[in-house]
C-alpha cells in the first residue's frame, strides 16, 4: 500500500473508521502476522473489550498494544485522526501549523500541538538515521529577506548550510536543510567548524566526493541549492506566524530533511 501517492480523498476513503486504522497498523506491525517481541512466538490471545486491541503471548503471556513504540502510544486521540495529521504533515503542504491542524482533525489546539510535535520530532530521528550518501554538494545560503551585502548579519538573517545528495544522473535525490548557529553572533561567515560540524552530522563517512561552496560572494551558478533554499524560506514564511517560526527554528537547528 503506498499511501504516499495517495490524495486526501483517498485517505478520506481508505481510513473511514477506527477498524480501518487497527487493521493499517496490525499489518504494518507485524506484515508476517503476531509475533511476540519477547520471545518470538506466533500466536496470541487478543482482548477486544478496550478501545483498542490487546495482544498477549500465548507462550509467554507479554501483553503487548498496537501502539507500542510508536508516536501514539498513551494517546486517547482516535487513530483516524493521528494517521490524519501524519498523513497531512509528512505528504501535503497544508495542517503544519497547529491552528490549521486542530481545525482539520477536529481537536483542541493544545492536542494539535503535541500532535506536531511529536511528528516533528520522529522526523528529526528518522533524519538523524538517514545521512547524506552518493556525491555531495553543500552550498550555503541564509534564511529571512537579506539586508545588505556587507559581512555583517541583520539580526532577521539565518546562516544555513544545504547538503545535497546527488546521484550519477546529476539529479538531487535528498536535501538536508540546516541552520547554522555563528560562534560570532554578527558575522555572516561560516566557518570550516561549522561545515565539518554539517558533515559529521549529515554525511555518510564512506562519501569519497563533497564539493562545498559556502562564500557569500561566490555567483548563484556556483550555488544551485540557492534557489530551493529561496523556496523553502518563502513557504516558511507563508506558512508559519511568527510564534510557530519561532518553535520550527529550535527544530530546525537539528532537522531538515527533504526528499525529492
Ligand atoms: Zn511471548
Amino acid at each position: 500500500m503506498n499511501i504516499s501517492s495517495w490524495s486526501l480523498e483517498q485517505f478520506h476513503s481508505h481510513f473511514s473508521s477506527e477498524d480501518a486504522c487497527i487493521l493499517y497498523l496490525y499489518q504494518s506491525k507485524w506484515p508476517t502476522g503476531f509475533c511476540c517481541p519477547r520471545c518470538d512466538h506466533r500466536h496470541a490471545y487478543i482482548t477486544t473489550t478496550r478501545r483498542l486491541p490487546l495482544y498477549e503471548c500465548s507462550n509467554c503471556r507479554h501483553q503487548v498494544s498496537l501502539l507500542a513504540g510508536t508516536i501514539m502510544e498513551g494517546s486517547r486521540t482516535q487513530l483516524c485522526k493521528w494517521l490524519l495529521a501524519i498523513f497531512l504533515v509528512s505528504r501535503t503542504h497544508i495542517g503544519t501549523t497547529a491552528t490549521e491542524l486542530s481545525q482539520l482533525i477536529k481537536v483542541t489546539y493544545k492536542t494539535a500541538w503535541l500532535i506536531l510535535q511529536k511528528i516533528r520530532t520522529s522526523i528529526q530521528q528518522a533524519d538523524n538515521h538517514c545521512p547524506l550518501t552518493g556525491s555531495i554538494l553543500i552550498n550555503s545560503a541564509i534564511y529571512g529577506r537579506p539586508f545588505n551585502p556587507t559581512v555583517h548579519r541583520h539580526p532577521q538573517e539565518q546562516l544555513l548550510l544545504i547538503g545535497s545528495s546527488i546521484d550519477q544522473a546529476a539529479i538531487s535525490t535528498m536535501i538536508k536543510i540546516k541552520h547554522v548557529i555563528p560562534n560570532q553572533p554578527h558575522t555572516k561567515h561560516i566557518t570550516k567548524s561549522d561545515t565539518y560540524s554539517f558533515q559529521q552530522k549529515h554525511i555518510d563517512p564512506m562519501v569519497e566526493t563533497i564539493e562545498l561552496v559556502t562564500g557569500f560572494y561566490t555567483s548563484k551558478k556556483q550555488r544551485p541549492l540557492l534557489e530551493f533554499a529561496k523556496q523553502v524560506s518563502t513557504w516558511l514564511s507563508t506558512t508559519f506566524t511568527v510564534s510557530d517560526l519561532n518553535i520550527f527554528k529550535r527544530i530546525w537547528t537539528n532537522s531538515a530533511i527533504v526528499s525529492i
